[in-house]
């Protein structure tokens, strides 16, 4: 491996392995950085070892894109592969600090160190996570996100429990009811907290995103099929059990968000998973100095990127769900394109590429990027709770799981003056626990914004430094 190279692509979801396919053949030291053990990002959790035909019948087909690319990357000696490990900060002059785990078959950690690699490009393509609404008791055992579910179905064949119960606002809600039923799970309920005129406001859509319909209709008629009951414009309010999550009582909510007193319903199941849209992960681009934008259409704060998608850092580019989230399509063209940015930067326009072919392809990835931000919009708005939800949450609630912060000491600090991301951690010590802000983070930002109405800019993200992620000392002790 070496020390130093012309591109570096940290992520290898669908936006890094399309820009590492992009820069491949072109005689380019190139290396992938990922913290999982599995290439292809939250959407291709298992590579197969074929590509199955069943997703090339996927409406949207990026599955199987993602699967090919893997298979394009894999073929190409100029590319080094890093997995298990961390980029922990990137430093000037574009020099990262990695945490290398290595990882025995039975996924016991055998070693671990820290080393430094050197990039003349960098590109950032580290995704999302998932983001929250607090109820009471949503810390029990069995009440889990989403993803998390997604995880323990794909990377560990185990299912969250036999009956499960699914609440929020993000479309991923009818993918994980899919995906459950067709591992021979059970559906106790589809809760879904968007009405039908909510979710109407994609018709305008349909000409651009058909294939997202098609995925939804595909999606709903399993539901149907399996006569899995779905309540729409309700929402979670408590999670109840003795040792574990075994009940949850859901409330029907007005258009603008409030709960309607006396339409509690009580749902009895094995396990509840919640989800409520995305969050950008931007603790390196936030490390690196990278400037940052608050965009409520694209999910909060994103990289602030030019055209090329090169960020406020020369030769840093950001690609994907980091830009603003919209799904796996947007991630694959902004990797194809930052990626084409870079070859073009550095000079590698020659008889594989010529000029007029190479500016006319950037010019229609250009055109399908920006016919992204429609769809990124209606989904944005679509997971969004409404600000009179987080002003809502019983004080009892525990915001920061970490620190064991509750809704009562936030609001109490809140109203002290502490209204900033910064201030109020310092005061509270929320996000300052094991997850640094990664779960409570974006929580904590609407609390504050709906408690207070500042300007986003006012409020601020939370603040990272290196190491960016948990790392033992050993680590360090070990290089
Ligand atoms: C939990 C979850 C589940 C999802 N499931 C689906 C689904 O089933 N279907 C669907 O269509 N869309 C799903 N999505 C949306 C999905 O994220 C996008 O559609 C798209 O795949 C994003 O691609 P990306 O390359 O931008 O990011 P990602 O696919 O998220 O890839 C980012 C990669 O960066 C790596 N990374 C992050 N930080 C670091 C670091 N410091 N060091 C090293 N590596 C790092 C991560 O390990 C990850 O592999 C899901 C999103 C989330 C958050």
């Amino acid at each position: 491996m070496n020390v130093q190279y012309h591109v570096i692509i940290v992520g290898s979801g669908i936006a890094g392995l399309s820009a590492a396919a992009t820069l491949a053949g072109h005689g380019l030291d190139i290396l992938i950085i990922d913290e999982s053990g599995h290439r292809g990002g939250q959407l291709l959790r298992k590579t197969r070892l074929k590509p199955s035909c069943f997703s090339k019948f996927e409406p949207d087909l990026m599955k199987s894109k993602g699967f090919d690319l893997v298979w394009t990357i894999n073929k190409d000696p100029d590319i080094d592969w890093l997995f298990n490990a961390r980029v922990l900060g990137i430093f000037k002059d574009r020099r990262l600090l990695v945490h290398i785990e290595n990882i025995k078959t039975h996924g016991e950690k055998a070693s671990e160190k820290i080393i430094e690699v050197r990039a003349e490009n960098l590109i950032l393509a580290t995704g999302a996570r998932e983001k929250y609404l607090p109820f009471k008791g949503w810390t029990l055992p069995g009440v889990m996100s989403l993803g998390a579910a997604q995880i323990l179905m794909k990377s560990y064949g185990v299912l969250p429990a036999h009956n499960t119960l699914i609440a929020g606002t993000s479309p991923l809600m009818m993918v994980l009811a899919s995906e459950i039923l067709g591992n021979k799970g059970k559906v106790t309920a589809l809760v879904d907290e968007n009405s039908m005129i909510k979710k109407l406001t994609f018709l305008p859509l349909i000409k651009n995103h058909w294939s997202k319909l098609l995925e939804g209709a595909f999606y709903t008629s399993r539901m149907f099929l399996n006569r899995v009951s779905v309540f729409q414009g309700y929402r979670v309010i408590q999670a109840s059990g003795n040792k574990g999550f075994q009940s949850a009582i859901m409330a029907k909510t007005t258009p603008r968000g409030d709960v309607i007193p006396g339409t509690e319903v009580r749902f009895f199941s094995g396990a509840l998973l919640v989800g409520y849209g995305f969050a950008p992960n931007i603790e390196l681009p936030v490390q690196a100095g990278c400037k940052l934008e608050y965009q409520e259409n694209k999910g909060g704060w994103v990289v602030k990127v030019d055209e090329t998608l090169e960020s406020s850092c020369r030769s840093v580019y950001a690609a994907g769900e980091i830009t603003g989230i919209a799904g796996a399509k947007k991630s694959f063209i902004q990797g194809k394109l930052a990626a084409m940015s870079i070859l073009k930067k550095v000079g590698k326009i020659n008889a594989r590429n010529p000029k007029k072919i190479f500016t006319a392809e950037i010019q229609r990835l250009l055109f399908l990027n920006h016919q992204q931000t429609a769809y990124s919009s209606f989904l944005n708005r679509l997971c969004q709770a409404p600000a009179s939800a987080y002003a809502a949450i019983p004080d009892e609630t525990i915001i920061c799981r970490c620190e064991q912060i509750t809704m009562g000491t936030i609001k109490k600090n809140i109203q002290q003056g502490f209204d900033t991301i910064s201030s109020l951690k310092k005061a509270t010590r929320c996000g300052m626990g094991r997850c640094q802000g990664r779960i409570c983070g974006p929580v904590i930002f609407d609390i504050i914004t709906a408690l207070t109405q500042k300007k986003p800019e006012h409020i601020g993200c939370s603040l990272s430094r290196a190491p960016v992620k948990n790392v033992n000392i050993k680590a360090f002790l070990n290089s």
